[in-house]
Order: structure tokens, then sequence, then C-alpha cells
């Protein structure tokens, strides 16, 4: 069974498929584009059981059953996305299918290299009967302008809470935990990796208030040493910590730019604690932060020196 596969056959995508394959315009290439791994890769398994199965992707039949497997005689997917694996999953569109389609898949089209993603392009231009391509991307900058004009381009956009909630709120046996679904469900901002992360991460929600109390509390150089106690022994955890830190900047300056944003309601309280000009400096920062531990420099030092100029930045921004 597919994973959020209630949630996912809401999703525009789905609708267009279907509403393709019944006005038999089935298209020969479609790109499914997100930031969402998750959803893409259960929307890639849905359009691929949409096209081959008689009873409108079932996901019950013996069909299903083997694209959910992943053994379904007709359906390609590279074995690596380097050139060979490339040009031999080219290969494959001019071998006539067993049945009456041939899906080619790409999960990760973004991540071939653009010279290889070049092997794709006669197939696409010259397009062959009976051969259906199903690209995700969740980068589209890193896809050929070529190969992207001639996909019908398809996103697939976050969740609303709402969808989630409401999804969650049947699966109370799967998933005991109701604290952490409901934490999951809104940091997650309609992203369904996200959510699973956040699923499988128990200290998620406790560390994310820490370093919300942090950046709310920390006024003066010597709340510097008791704030990193509080974040416990940082060796390790840096990187995790700035993350959780950018996600916080990041869904703070949406909700000061007045953009709507679904769920987060835990940042609020620091609405008053930072303009926009601080927050793109506090960014610039964490960013820095980052750099400095893929140098390899001591996490604890990273860390003093990262709280120290955010406490100017606060300062500023008063
Ligand atoms: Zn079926």
């Amino acid at each position: 069974m597919i994973k959020y596969l209630s949630l996912l056959k809401t999703t525009k995508p789905y609708k267009v498929i279907g509403a393709d394959i019944a006005e038999g315009k089935l298209n020969h290439c479609y790109m499914l584009t997100g930031d969402d791994r998750v959803a893409l890769d259960g929307l890639i398994t849905l359009f691929a059981e949409r096209i081959l199965c008689d009873k409108d992707g079932c996901g019950e039949c013996s069909v299903c059953m083997k694209i959910e497997d992943g053994n379904h005689e007709d359906i390609f997917e590279p074995k690596n996305l380097k050139a060979d694996g490339i040009r031999e999953f080219v290969d494959q569109v001019y071998i006539k299918p067993n049945g009456k389609y041939k899906v080619m898949i790409l999960r990760e089209i973004d991540k071939v290299d653009m010279k290889v993603q070049n092997f794709l392009l006669k197939s696409l231009e010259e397009p062959v009967d009976n051969v259906v391509f199903i690209l995700g991307a969740e980068r589209q900058t890193a896809v050929l302008e070529t190969i992207k004009s001639r996909s019908k381009k398809l996103a697939v956009l976050p969740f609303s809470r709402y969808a989630l909630e409401d999804y969650f709120a049947k699966k109370t046996a799967e998933y005991p935990n109701r604290a952490l679904v409901k934490e999951a469900v809104d940091c997650c901002l309609g992203n369904l990796t996200r959510c699973e992360e956040l699923l499988a991460d128990e200290e998620y929600a406790s560390d994310l208030t820490d370093i919300i109390f942090i950046l709310k509390d920390m006024t003066s150089t010597r709340d510097n040493l008791k704030m990193q106690q509080r974040l416990g022994a940082v060796e390790g955890k840096l990187v995790r910590y700035l993350d959780m830190m950018q996600l916080i900047a990041g869904v703070l300056l949406k909700k000061l730019s007045g953009v709507r944003v679904d769920g987060f309601e835990k940042v609020n309280c620091l609405m008053d604690t930072f303009n926009i000009p601080a927050l793109v400096n506090f960014n610039q920062l964490i960013t820095e932060a980052k750099q400095k531990l893929e140098n390899n420099c001591k996490e604890s030092n990273v860390l003093d020196n990262l709280f120290i100029k955010l406490m100017e930045v606060k300062y500023l921004c008063r």
C-alpha cells in the first residue's frame, strides 16, 4: 500500500492524470515537481498504476501489486543515474511493451548530469507510441529546458494543515503518540517528507522549543553560557540546531512579511523579537556558521560566536 494514499489522491496532479486518461489524452511525458520527496515518489507510483491498471489504478489488482512491489515488466527505472545507467534506460524505450503501455520512470532527473540528460532528448522529441515517461524533480533549475518544455509539468504543492490533521485523525492505532503527531503536523508545513522525519524524531519538539526560548531570551553575554548549557552537549548536534534556527528564521520571515503560514504557531512568540532586516542578518549568520562547521571548526566555538553575533543583531533591531 502506498503511504499517504488518501492524501495523494486529493492532489491536483493525480486529478490531472485521471482526466487525461479519461479524455484519451495521455501525455508522453509528465514531470512532477516539488520539494516533497515522499509525495513525489508516492505520486509517481500512483501515476504508473493509473496508466497500467484497467481499474483506474485500483491499488488492489495483480497489476497494481506488481507495481507497488517494483517488479512490473513494463516499468523501467535506471539502475543508476550515471551515463551508463541512463543510456541503458533509454535503450529500453524502443523495445515493445508486453502490455498496452511502457512506463519509463526517472524519479530524480534533477540528479542526472545535464550532459547525460541529453540522452533522453531524442525519445522525448520524437515520442514513441505507447511509451510514457514519468519524471520527478525537486530542483527544476537542474533540468534541461528542452526536457521541461516537452513535459507536462505538474507541481506537487504542500498539503494543508487541515488535510494532514484529518489524515492522522483516522490513524490512531498506527500513530499512538498523538502529541508527536500534533507537533509533526504543526511543524512540517505541509511537507510529507518533513512530517515523516519529525514523526521519527521524538526529541525534535523539545529541541525546537529550546531553540525558540534561546532566541527569545538571550539578551546579554551573560546569557550565552547559560543558553549553551540549556542546549546540552553541543558536539555532534550543532548542524541540527542550525537547521532548526534556519527553519525558524524562514517561517518568521514569511509571517512578518504577511505570507500566510499554515502552522508553526510556536514561533509567534518571536514576532516582536526580530524584525525583517534582523532575520535576514540572522539567516546569513547561520549560513556562515554552517560553512565553519564544514571547515571543521569546533562546534562549541561556532555556537559561541553565533550567539555573540546574534545578540548584536537583536540589539540593533531594538
Ligand atoms: Zn489495479
